[in-house]
């Protein structure tokens, strides 16, 4: 397999809270969930150490370990939680938590899974990319979100509004009926999305974090055939070029209302999953 990917924070001066890794036979990338300005949680390593040490454990995991997925995804979720659960509170719900997209290759397939709103478009020659993604979380917020968009920011309705909206993040956040991602509970690996495919049949795949997939999903600037084209013809990085240019060109978020001008960004593209050129 061949693996190319680009990861951008939001700004330079932010930390990438992304986390992608790849080996020959395997792919993850994490997108960890920012904590809301003022919020602060019951652990002090943050969402940074978080997305990172689950990605590097999932990705050591899958070179190792032919078991589902999802068994190496709900280990891993316990392992980080083993690393930190006598040193911080993990009992608040405010826990720092991940998106998780996997990728592996074993002898002729090709297994994937997707937890929360991170992407996965799988290529396989037809004339759309098949693509994967739990859209709960965005279901379920989505008119709490239209609610403070609506609002003046430097407002105490607009606080208000916002404060009401992290509550129920926090409330909906794996919990049945809820939205499930990765923080301290395993039972989240089993909501997540899985498949599998003979590797023969896989032109590419690409995995995308929110902050690169918006170009599509959020600001409608590309279908997602253009992005795999693109990404095919010119590499990852020029898909968050894009994304950052369509940022730049509406800062305030007018024409495309969103919580940050600005996101983490990542994208991979895995290709010869056969073992021989597509
Ligand atoms: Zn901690």
């Amino acid at each position: 397999m061949r693996v190319t990917f680009a990861s951008e924070p939001a700004t330079p001066a932010h930390p990438n809270e992304d986390f992608v890794g790849a080996t020959a036979d395997a792919a993850v990338l994490l997108d960890g969930a920012s904590a809301p300005a003022g919020v602060t949680s019951g652990c002090s390593h943050g969402v940074r150490w978080y997305s990172h040490t689950l990605g590097a454990l999932l990705l050591a995991e899958l070179t190792e370990s032919t078991e589902p997925l999802p068994e190496i995804l709900a280990r891993g979720i316990e392992r980080v939680t083993s690393l930190h659960q006598d040193t911080c509170d993990l009992s608040r719900g405010d826990s720092p938590s991940a998106t998780v997209v996997m990728l592996r290759r074993t002898g002729d397939r090709v297994d994937w899974l997707v937890l929360c709103d991170s992407v996965l478009l799988l290529d396989t020659g037809a004339a759309e990319p098949t693509v994967v993604c739990d859209d709960r979380l965005n279901h379920l917020l989505k008119p709490s979100r239209d609610r403070v968009r609506a609002l003046e920011p430097g407002t105490p309705e607009h606080a208000e509004a916002m404060r009401e909206h992290v509550a129920l993040v926090n409330e909906c956040r794996n919990r049945d009926g809820g939205f499930w991602v990765a923080s301290t509970d395993p039972r989240a690996a089993e909501e997540a999305l899985t498949g599998s495919v003979p590797a023969e049949k896989v032109r590419a795949v690409a995995l995308l974090s929110d902050g690169a997939s918006r170009l599509v999903d959020r600001f409608h600037l590309a279908t997602w055939r253009e992005v795999v084209g693109m990404v095919d013809r010119y590499g990852p990085a020029e898909l968050i070029r894009r994304v950052r240019r369509a940022e730049r060109s509406d800062p305030d978020g007018k024409r495309w209302p969103r919580g940050k001008p600005s996101d983490d960004a990542s994208a991979v593209y895995c290709t010869h999953l056969n073992g021989h050129r597509p």
